[in-house]
């Protein structure tokens, strides 16, 4: 089945591609990028918006991606908002620094990815699927893979490594991947 991906984020639809690179969906970059407002007080309504745009536009099946960063301790900052966060900042290792000073020494430095993917085939037919990663924020930030915030989010179990340090695992193991292996596992037996 083909599907239209309506990211305009070149990491994700990089990361997209090679999760689902043998499954039975052909995931296809969208021929032009639509202007969607994420407004949504949830990242499941946020990728709902997204692929009912695009689905508008194009008429064809699209998947959207919505995911974030969330720490609990500070509701305040991130979540479904964490891609306007620091909006001062343009780069990534400015926002990071900006983080790291936001949350000084808090103690409680639990944090998760999430990712809601949502696959809108038609009007009556739409379905989503989450994936989360748990780990901490770190003090410093560390790496060179990846985007985002992986410099500064140290999974569970890899001994303070960050997601910026671990490529390999985080194609196995991050929030998207998880979501994209129920995603693969539901459209097989579609
Ligand atoms: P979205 O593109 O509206 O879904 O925003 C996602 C936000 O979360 C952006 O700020 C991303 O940089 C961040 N984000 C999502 N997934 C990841 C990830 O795998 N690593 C690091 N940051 C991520």
């Amino acid at each position: 089945m083909k599907i239209t991906l309506t990211s305009s984020n070149a990491h994700k639809a990089e990361e997209l591609a090679e999760l689902f690179k043998n499954s039975t969906l052909d995931i296809v970059p969208a021929p032009k990028k639509i202007e969607v407002i994420e407004d949504g007080k949830t990242f499941q309504e946020n990728a709902y918006k997204k692929a009912e745009a695009y689905y508008q536009e194009f008429k064809t099946p699209t998947l959207a991606d919505d995911s974030g960063l969330v720490i609990p301790a500070r509701t305040d900052i991130l979540g479904v908002q964490s891609a306007r966060y620091a909006p001062e900042f343009d780069d990534y290792q400015q926002k990071n620094q900006a983080l790291l000073k936001d949350l000084g020494d808090l103690t409680d430095r639990a944090a998760y990815f999430v990712c809601y993917f949502c696959f809108y085939l038609k009007p009556e037919e739409i379905y989503f699927f989450e994936g989360r990663v748990h780990g901490e924020i770190a003090t410093e930030a560390r790496g060179d893979q990846g985007f985002g915030y992986d410099p500064v989010f140290l999974p569970d179990g890899l001994e303070g490594k960050s997601l910026a340090e671990v490529p390999e695992w985080k194609m196995i193991n991050s929030h998207r991947a998880k979501a994209a292996k129920e995603a693969e596992k539901f459209f097989q037996n579609y």
